[in-house]
């Protein structure tokens, strides 16, 4: 069995500032191995082809690639059918998209936490301005967790949706979805969960989760940007209308009338990004080659070095709970006194790179009482070594601001 995965990188192998790259951004954006890059350039250069449009041989194997994906991904999430599977250009595509088109009427509630992503409170907002609806965030406890108790004072029969992060990309909580989908299913609404920081971290099985919608982002579990995956069950997309009109889309078009295709073909308005989703595949090959017991044994290890060793830092507090964090690779901090982008532009100088700032989740920033954090997350092209480095570095940084 490999035990580093780092060579199969290139990316990594360069120097930034005179130091060799350590890269800890991938909970922003995770980097792209040899394999994905190789299968993306064989599609380009054997393959591609606008897809379910030609019958010549090239359109033909161009569109089983396409449509190949979209079973891969359906089985990889545990999907019962491939049709459950929607292309979108991402995690907030697939947001905005369900914002737009699920059945939400005015007095209606939206029921969303305090630890969601932009991506997941600007869409809402917009219909709930829009329709009339109300906009209710579940709460935080002290330990960074979902206040369930909270929840179920906030679901209830006036709740149209509950849209939750599975993981959150500030503190690396892992929400207890399947808990919130009990819920509120049982006041009849529908649960959307926001995959972008789970699916490339841990096994997601929608159906086991009893979630009716998942979105999720290609490039945070090293496939292209600009490509991401709306998953709902199949009853509720046939019964959802299409957000953007144009080729491709529709079965038949008069001069004032269009019928549209089935689902999930209905959603996929004019050109896709096709090699977006070629690259999806490969990431997602990439992902069960190396296999998610050894992701995680490395998340685990690496997160946990990092929390002894900063532990013994004078003056850094930690958001989240240890035992999110090790699943998820997810370390925000702040060290007392320095400004977190100071700390991050020291790192930097170091050839360390970690996001400081409010990581598009400006209420969850107030909520914790800070402007910014810095973050350090991990993957699994990451080694004990980068841990090592990003320590040595931190220590470095406060001993020069201090
Ligand atoms: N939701 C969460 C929890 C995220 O972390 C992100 C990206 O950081 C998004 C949504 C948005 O993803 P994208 O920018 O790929 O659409």
């Amino acid at each position: 069995m490999r035990d580093n995965f780092a060579t199969d990188f290139p990316l990594l192998k360069q120097m930034v500032n005179h130091e060799h790259l350590v890269y800890l951004d991938s909970a922003a954006t995770s980097q792209m191995p040899e394999q994905v890059m190789a299968a993306i350039t064989d599609f380009k250069k054997t393959d591609n082809a606008n897809v379910h449009r030609g019958v010549y041989t090239l359109a033909q194997r161009a569109t089983e690639r396409y449509e190949g994906v979209r079973e891969q991904v359906a089985a990889w999430i545990g999907a019962s059918d491939a049709r459950e599977i929607v292309f979108t250009k991402g995690t907030t595509e697939g947001l905005n998209w369900l914002a737009r088109s699920l059945k939400i009427h005015q007095g209606d509630k939206i029921v969303l936490t305090m630890m969601e992503h932009h991506s997941n409170i600007v869409p809402w907002q917009q219909v709930a301005h829009r329709l009339g609806a109300e906009l209710v965030y579940i709460e935080m406890t002290p330990d960074f967790q979902l206040d369930m108790a909270d929840a179920q004072r906030k679901i209830d029969g006036r709740t149209a949706v509950v849209a939750t992060t599975l993981v959150s990309n500030v503190l690396g909580t892992v929400t207890p979805v399947r808990e919130l989908a009990h819920l509120a299913h049982r006041n009849g609404a529908v649960i959307v969960g926001d995959g972008a920081q789970a699916v490339p971290h841990m096994p997601i099985d929608v159906k086991q989760l009893e979630l009716d919608y998942l979105t999720f982002s290609g490039h945070k579990m090293l496939g292209p940007n600009g490509i991401g995956v709306l998953w709902g069950k199949k009853a509720l997309l046939d019964d959802l209308d299409p957000v953007e009109f144009g080729g491709e889309m529709i079965s038949e078009v008069g001069l004032n009338e269009t019928t549209f295709k089935p689902t999930p073909w209905k959603f996929e308005a004019g050109t896709q990004n096709i090699t977006g989703v070629i690259g999806l595949g490969a990431a997602i090959d990439y992902l069960q080659m190396v296999g998610w017991k050894q992701i995680q044994q490395n998340n685990q290890q690496l997160v946990q070095q990092a929390l002894t060793a900063l532990a013994k830092i004078p003056g850094l507090e930690i958001y989240g709970k240890p035992t999110d964090m090790v699943q998820t690779g997810i370390i925000s901090f702040n060290l007392a006194g320095i400004h977190p982008h100071d700390v991050a532009t020291a790192l930097d100088m170091q050839g360390i790179a970690v996001r400081a700032g409010h990581h598009c989740a400006q209420p969850l920033m107030k909520a914790l009482g800070v402007p910014a954090t810095c973050r350090a997350s991990f993957y699994l092209y990451n080694t004990t070594t980068d841990v090592t480095r990003f320590v040595d570095a931190l220590v470095a940084t406060k001993e020069f601001f201090t």
